[in-house]
């Protein structure tokens, strides 16, 4: 080892070795095949780079990037080391030229994409080289099971074979579950090999969760006191990239964008102006990251919740590289989890892996969810066991009591009981909140005991915290889009045993009552005042202020929350309910979390007018939008609708007629449309039957 540490001092310059680092490369110095998950930044390269100097022979790279490729190699020749890669940007008489050197051993690394070993003459050429070492970097991308699987690297397996004489084989990852782990393992051949995991806690990360926040405002907030740091913002769709870049942009912030719909040229310079510090700020999609080594990045903000915690600590990881305090914000917002289920949905992947990709989803909705500390929850997950909180994340810094809701966890878990484990958060939190959801009534919920049992939450707070109680192990959710709740034996011996449960109460449910949200407010006015001249009526005669106050402080989410609020009787809600709703919708997702314009320009017509609709549109709305008649929206709703999404029928139908076609169903079956429509009066459409008709079929 000493001829390491040497070469660690005149090569690179490093007085010593990280954490890990040192065990890696004796490993591999003694020959046995190796797999080292260390977090991004964490110094793998030199883990692989010091080997190849001390072995005889030139040492393969297989890197997954081709602009990554040529910094590390213009690196390397920096630190006086003899390196060169092959790729698909040099000509064919290139390739064999840079082969005949590394013959000659005129290199000590060569790097390649895994791409050129689908080429049989590129083969060959490898099999006439001395490889005393293979390095994999990014090795999770052989997984099917990793968060970016390449078919690519599945051709490293062949390599292996066919080399006359078999290499040291090492394997690089910032992100491998134990399981990922063994498959790399397992698809390497890597029989026996040495596996390391060194240091996933990023000591000086501190890592929030922000629940309910709004985001822009937030954002706003953050970039003022934080004027001379430079960071990096994630959103989750290309729009809302450009969306939070012109907000920016527009309040004067030196700040680039990148995502994959801009130009190769584009992208290049933005990334280039955030690393010289041009722009201070970047606001990119998931695309971007990927061999930035800027080593000042003070803050990682995600805008939305991305796909699953390897995605996500891999770009926090992309922060504070240079082992100074920073921070990672995760502004979260309950949409974030449609979004990243309709990227699922919309995906090309095979049915076992939508499977995979929704737990890893669930596992990251319970990051958010989560009240005790956050590092811990990601050490756990990748398998490294933690006994004691960071101290450093914004729940280990919650100073709030953990108060015992002993009471209100065995309400939810005995509704879940009583329910016979059949239904999702949002049915059970109905239930318990004593809805008169006609789906609740159909089903015959409200015969419960368990019925209305927290009618002093909002459905909303019911539901959150049932995320919670999902999140710290007491009960569980099936895979898949729409999960179902069940309980797990915590929650059994919660039930059973009279265990307590203590929570720190989530920032939602602990806002004061009184607390009006003044945009918000302001906003409600408006709407009211015009509804008021559309109707030519005193504003007040619509609803009282101490209604639209109590409205932008609890912010109904459906009828029967709104139906809660002073002042709105049924007769109201008939009659200004969706409007209000629609307005209380926009604001709590400030922003929509539309999906990329490219993207829906493939998506069926149909799931267009969808999206629009679950972003709080009104038919009419999307009809004018889309220029197509108010029909046509409706049938793609309903379209929609028989495809499994999710869609209020209720919004949609007039309610007075669903009994009266219910009745005509009785009498004349539900097989044919026509005898119906001319059973029924006129007024009542072809549409309205087929969605009363679907109503009555479809179970959640
Ligand atoms: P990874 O591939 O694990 O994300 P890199 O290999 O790119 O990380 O290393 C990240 C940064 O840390 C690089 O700038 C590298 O030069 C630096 N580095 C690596 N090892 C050491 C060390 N022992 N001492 C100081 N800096 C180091
Ligand atoms: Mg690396």
């Amino acid at each position: 080892m000493e001829k390491a540490r040497q070469v660690l001092k005149t090569h690179f310059g490093y007085p010593a070795f990280r954490q890990g680092q040192e065990e890696v490369i004796a490993s591999i110095n003694a020959g046995v095949d190796t797999l080292a998950i260390m977090p991004t930044g964490g110094g793998k390269s030199i883990c692989y780079q010091i080997p190849a100097l001390l072995a005889d022979g030139v040492t393969l790279v297989i890197s997954p990037l081709i602009s990554l490729m040529k910094d590390q190699v213009d690196a390397l020749t920096n630190h006086g080391i003899a390196a060169t890669y092959i790729n698909s940007s040099l000509q064919e008489e290139e390739v064999r030229d840079r082969i005949e050197q590394a013959k000659m051993g005129s290199y000590k690394l060569l790097y390649i994409a895994p791409e050129r070993l689908e080429s049989e003459r590129f083969m060959r050429l490898l099999q006439t080289l001395p490889i005393p070492i293979i390095a994999i970097d990014e090795a999770h991308c052989i997984s099917q099971w990793g968060h970016d699987f390449r078919p690519s690297y599945r051709h490293i397996s062949a390599l292996l074979t066919r080399l006359p004489s078999r290499p040291v084989i090492t394997a690089f990852t910032a992100t491998a579950t134990n399981e990922v782990a063994a498959d790399i393992a397992n698809l390497l051949n890597m029989t026996e090999a040495n596996q390391f995991k060194a240091g996933f806690a990023r000591e000086n990360l501190s890592l929030h969760v922000l629940r309910g926040e709004n985001k822009m405002k937030f954002l706003l907030d953050y970039l003022q006191k934080n004027e001379n740091d430079g960071g990096i913002i994630y959103a989750a769709t290309r729009k809302e990239v450009d969306q939070v870049y012109q907000l920016l942009k527009d309040k004067g912030y030196s700040v680039g964008r990148y995502h994959a719909g801009l130009s190769a040229d584009e992208r290049q310079r933005s990334q280039e102006r955030f690393i010289y510090e041009e722009d201070q700020v970047i606001v990119a999609s998931n695309a971007f990251g990927m061999g930035i080594d800027k080593s000042n990045v003070r803050y990682v903000i995600h805008y939305n919740m991305p796909k699953n915690i390897e995605a996500y600590y891999q770009e926090v990881g992309r922060a504070g590289r240079d082992g100074e305090p920073s921070e990672c914000l995760l502004l979260f917002g309950p949409k974030d989890i449609q979004t990243q289920k309709f990227l699922i949905e919309q995906s090309q992947l095979e049915e076992s892996r939508k499977q995979k990709e929704y737990e890893k989803l669930q596992a990251m909705i319970d990051y958010c969810y989560k009240t005790e500390c956050l590092q811990s929850h990601i050490l756990d997950y990748f398998g490294e066991s933690s006994d004691k909180g960071c101290g450093n994340c914004s729940n280990c810094k919650d100073n709030r009591e953990r108060v015992d809701i002993t009471i209100d966890a065995q309400k939810i878990f005995s509704c879940i009981v009583r329910v016979k484990e059949r239904f999702g958060i949002s049915m059970i939190a109905q239930v318990l909140k004593g809805s008169k959801n006609k789906k609740v009534l159909q089903f015959q919920l409200d015969q419960l005991p368990t019925y209305g049992l927290l009618k002093n939450y909002t459905e909303k707070e019911i539901s959150q915290l049932i995320h919670v109680l999902v999140a710290e192990n007491y009960l569980m959710l099936t895979q898949g889009q729409f999960p179902v709740v069940k309980l797990l034996p915590r929650a059994i011996a919660v039930l059973k045993h009279g265990e307590k449960v203590l929570q720190k109460v989530q920032p939602q449910s602990t806002r004061s009552a009184t607390e009006v949200d003044r945009p918000l407010f302001n906003a409600l006015r408006k709407l009211r005042k015009e509804l008021a001249q559309q109707e030519n009526i005193p504003p007040y005669i619509i609803f009282a202020d101490s209604t639209l106050n109590e409205m932008s402080v609890k912010r109904p989410t459906d009828e029967s929350s709104m139906l809660n609020v002073k002042g709105v009787g049924e007769a109201k809600f008939k009659k200004y309910g969706v409007h209000f709703l629609q307005l209380l919708q926009q604001f709590t997702d400030h922003t929509t979390d539309e999906v990329d314009v490219q993207q829906k320009k493939e998506r069926a017509s149909h799931l267009i007018s969808f999206d629009l609709f679950i972003n709080g549109r009104t038919v009419e709305a999307i009809a004018d939008e889309r220029n197509i008649a108010v029909t046509t929206v409706k049938e793609h709703l309903l379209k929609s609708a028989l495809e499994g999404e999710k869609v209020d029928l209720d919004a949609l139908i007039e309610t007075k007629y669903e009994a009266q076609i219910l009745e005509k169903v009785a009498e004349l079956g539900a097989e044919r449309l026509k005898p119906l429509k001319e059973a029924l009066p006129d007024e009542i459409d072809y549409f309205t039957i087929k969605a009363v008709l679907y109503k009555r079929e479809s179970v959640q």
